[in-house]
This record gives C-alpha cells, sequence and structure tokens, in this order.
C-alpha cells in the first residue's frame, strides 16, 4: 500500500497490507494469547499501559511529524494530539481499578451474591484518520486493561501512526499477539468482519458503521459505533464580548480543517446581535494561516482526503445556487496539496446540503434566528446527535436551549472539546454505545453475576 503526503503529493512511504488470511491466523493466534492477557492482574495491565503512556512521550517528535505528514495537520496540531492521548490514558489508569474489581453485592441467607466484570474476549478496532490517537485510546486502552485481545484496523489514512501505536504497545509489554495492527483498506475491515470475533467498536462515517452493525448483527456481540455529526451552534442576544465568542466559534469550525467529529459545522445567530458577531467572526476566519502543516505558525494544513476538494466544492456550489452568499474563501488554493480557504457561507438555510449534511472540511454555514424557538427546531433538524453548542450569559436560558436538542453532548459558552471524564455517545446517525467516562471502561466488559453458597 502507498501512503502520500496531501500537503504535496509525494510519496512517504511503501507498506504491506495485512492479507485477509493473515488476518484470519492473527485471530487464531489471539485466541491462545487474550486468556494470558486476562490471568495477568489488573496492576500487571495496568502498569503495561502506564509504560505505553511513558513511550508516547518519549517518541512524541517523531509521531507527531508522521502524523502531520501523512494526515497533512499542522505539526502543532499533532503535538497537541500525542499530548492529549497521554491525557486520556492517564484517565483511563486512574479510574479502570475503580470500575473493573468483582464486587459482594448482598448476602441472602447462606448465599453470597457477587458481580464481576469479564472482558469481551477479541475484539475488532477499525478506526478513523482525523484523530487516531484519540479515537484510538478511546477503544483499545479501555479494551487493554480489562483483559480483551484488539485487532486494530486504523484508518489507511493514517497507518504511519497505526504502526507506531503497535510499535510502542508491544514495547511496553502487550504480547503482539494480544494488540495486532491490520494494515489496509476496506478490504481488510471487511476480513474482520467475516471473523467471529467478540465485540466490533468502529469511529468512522454513519455510512461505514451502518454498514458494519448490519453486517455482524446476527453474531449478537456488542457494538460500539462513534460516527459523524453536523453540531450546531447558537450565539444568543445575552452575549458579551463577541470577538472573544468569535475567535472561539472559528476555531471549532476550522480546528483541524474542519475535520473533526465535533467540529461545529453550522451557526446560528441571534438577529440582534447578528451584525457585530458576523463581523467579528469574519475577521477571525480571514486571519486563519493556511499552508504545509509542518511550518510553525500554520493554522490549517492540507486537507487529509484530496478527493474530499470535490465534494466540499460541491456543496458550495449546491449553497450558492440556491440563494446562499459567500463571506469568505469558496475556493481551492494553487499548488499540489489539497487545500482549500476557510469558508464562510450566508444566508444559508436548510435546503442547502451544507446545513444538513456533514461537511468534514473547512465550510461553514450561517442563519440569522429571530428567537431562541427558532434556533432549536433548526438545531433539532438533523439526522445526527454528536454535539450541540450554545452561547448565553444566562445559564438558566443555555441550560433550557441544550436539554431541546438530542445529542449526547451539550456545551455551554465553549465547543468542540472532549473530557475523558464525561461520555461520548453520540445519538441518532451520530452513534452507539458510549466511549471514556466510568461508562467508556465498561464498554469492553460483560458482567457475570456469582450465587456463592457453603456446603
Ligand atoms: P470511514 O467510514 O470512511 O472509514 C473508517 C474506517 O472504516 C477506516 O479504517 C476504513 O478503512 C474502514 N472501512 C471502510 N469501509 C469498510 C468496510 N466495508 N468494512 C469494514 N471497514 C471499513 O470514515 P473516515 O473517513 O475514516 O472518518 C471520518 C468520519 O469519522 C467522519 O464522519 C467523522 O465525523 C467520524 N468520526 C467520528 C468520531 C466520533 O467520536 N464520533 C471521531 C472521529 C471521526
Amino acid at each position: 500500500m502507498k501512503i502520500f503526503n496531501p500537503a504535496t503529493g509525494g510519496l512517504i512511504k511503501e507498506v504491506h497490507e495485512t492479507t485477509p488470511a493473515a488476518i484470519h491466523a492473527a485471530w487464531t493466534r489471539a485466541k491462545s494469547a487474550q486468556p494470558v492477557w486476562n490471568s495477568k492482574t489488573l496492576e500487571e495491565r495496568l502498569t503495561v499501559i502506564r509504560r505505553y503512556h511513558d513511550l508516547l512521550d518519549r517518541d512524541s517528535d517523531l509521531l507527531a511529524e508522521d502524523l502531520s505528514l501523512e494526515v497533512g495537520k499542522p505539526l502543532q496540531e499533532s503535538k497537541n494530539e500525542v499530548q492529549g492521548a497521554r491525557g486520556r490514558i492517564r484517565f483511563f489508569l486512574e479510574q479502570a481499578s475503580k470500575w473493573l474489581q468483582p464486587q459482594p453485592v448482598r448476602t441472602d441467607g447462606n448465599t453470597r451474591e457477587e458481580l464481576s466484570l469479564d472482558p469481551l474476549g477479541i475484539i475488532a478496532n477499525i478506526s478513523a484518520w482525523n484523530y487516531p490517537y484519540h479515537v484510538g485510546v478511546n477503544v483499545y486502552v479501555p479494551a487493554l486493561i480489562s483483559g480483551n485481545a484488539v485487532l486494530y484496523k486504523p484508518s489507511e489514512f493514517a497507518t504511519l501512526t497505526g504502526l507506531h501505536i503497535a510499535r510502542l504497545l508491544h514495547e511496553a509489554g502487550v504480547p503482539e499477539d494480544v494488540f495486532v495492527p491490520v494494515i489496509g483498506d476496506r478490504v481488510a475491515g471487511e476480513a474482520l468482519l467475516d471473523l467471529p470475533l467478540d465485540g466490533y467498536f468502529f469511529t468512522g462515517s454513519y455510512r461505514t458503521g451502518k454498514h458494519i452493525a448490519e453486517r455482524v448483527a446476527s453474531k449478537l456481540v456488542p457494538v460500539g459505533l462513534e460516527l459523524g455529526g453536523k453540531d450546531p451552534l447558537y450565539v444568543t442576544d445575552e452575549v458579551d464580548d463577541l470577538k472573544k465568542i468569535a475567535g472561539a466559534v472559528a476555531e471549532g469550525c476550522f480546528y483541524n480543517n474542519g475535520q473533526s467529529c465535533c467540529a461545529v459545522e453550522r451557526v446560528y445567530v441571534h438577529e440582534r446581535i447578528y451584525d457585530g458577531f458576523m463581523k467579528e467572526f469574519e475577521s477571525e476566519v480571514r486571519a486563519l494561516k493556511v499552508g504545509n502543516p509542518m511550518e510553525p505558525g500554520i493554522q490549517q494544513g492540507s486537507l487529509t482526503r484530496p478527493a474530499h476538494l470535490e465534494f466540499l466544492e460541491a456543496q458550495i456550489s449546491d449553497a450558492l445556487g440556491k440563494g446562499a452568499k459567500l463571506l469568505c474563501g469558496g475556493r481551492r488554493l494553487p499548488g499540489p496539496g489539497a487545500y482549500y480557504e476557510p469558508t464562510v457561507v450566508v444566508n444559508a438555510d436548510h435546503s442547502m446540503r451544507i446545513m444538513t449534511e456533514e461537511s468534514f472540511g473547512p465550510v461553514i454555514g450561517v442563519m440569522k434566528v429571530r428567537d431562541d424557538e427558532e434556533a432549536i427546531s433548526l438545531m433539532q433538524d438533523c439526522q445526527y446527535g454528536l454535539t450541540a453548542a450554545v452561547y448565553s450569559r444566562n445559564e438558566t436560558r443555555g441550560r433550557g436551549i441544550l436539554g431541546r436538542i438530542d445529542t449526547g453532548t451539550s456545551y455551554l459558552n465553549c465547543c468542540d472539546r472532549v473530557s475523558p471524564y464525561l461520555p461520548w455517545a453520540g445519538r441518532k446517525h451520530s452513534g452507539l454505545g458510549t466511549t471514556l467516562s466510568w461508562l467508556g471502561i465498561l464498554s469492553f466488559v460483560r458482567p457475570r453475576g456469582w450465587h456463592l453458597r457453603t456446603p
């Protein structure tokens, strides 16, 4: 498989894909290796993961550089991601013992009742490219801590990162047959779906997630899906510092080139502050520095998938054809890399694809709204339910609005953030199941009830 640099179009490296036969053989070996891994104490497994956490820091410069080379994100964002993933690992190290211990529940006559948690067994983790360290850690770290073996398929757009993850986990002490990198595209993914695995954990698009859920349904094993979003943000008329808010909203829209599952994808602004807000927002967006992701100071690098340029162009021309206006941007930039200007479209409405279909790029549609009722009805008019944000100094009003949006995450006066302490659980087409938080630790275990009597 050839790995290209999307910022230059140049070939970075060629790697061997994992064939379906090799994937099958890895599963066979994992069947013997997983019980041995599970027979270690929880503390022993935590020690291995603690070592992995330290190795990520030791190699962070190399990891960040390879991530930027293969996905085109600014080097500083790649460094932030490696350190952010370490923060998530610290959460799991700190919390796992609390949630995974067996619990005595009650004594009933001469019967002691206990609850314990077994690993699922051998799971597949089919992953995405936009934050490969973050979305990977959400799955394979709690899965390994709780005694599972993992067949890990990084995205074909983040293969170097996937190989680094496997190398460092192995160096930390995870046996090679307990964490197996599966290299390739959908063909390798399909080979995982063919196996009788004990769980399927996927991060990626709704389309692929739905396909996977349907393909494995008859196996009756847990399926976790972290899918896309079309996340709305509403700026009410009870706000003070428009410049500060505009800066935060621009970052929420354009960080990682808009290629974040929880990127702000559509903005609604109360008519009373619309003109003032848009003036600040436009100047924030125009100030974004686009260019070679390896250069310092660049805020927006190359898109990861060059073919996505055409998709974005089609969304913009659909909007303009239906009466929207370009406030700024709207063009791909010249050169070999996949660069697209940060783009804002105003006078948008929900007949346009830019307001209803995940863009996953540096384009944003904006609508003026009369009041909260109109904002709520537009925010709710969506097939996705990952996150929603409201800006208001009136917390009662902000929480009231957010409480009426069907979404797994609600942001008041912030956006586009993830905390390992809180559940990450998309609703509707944004997903199924939970990662992160204590609930996300329990996604990788099955409960067992013990009825214990002395004869
Ligand atoms: P994708 O669906 O194209 O691919 C995801 C993974 O699935 C890749 O590893 C790919 O090789 C594999 N795959 C593709 N077809 C397959 C098949 N038929 N069988 C098995 N595996 C298959 O998604 P992507 O482009 O990598 O990621 C972008 C999407 O991911 C966006 O929609 C984004 O919002 C979403 N995402 C969601 C979250 C979240 O936490 N909710 C996080 C990151 C990304």
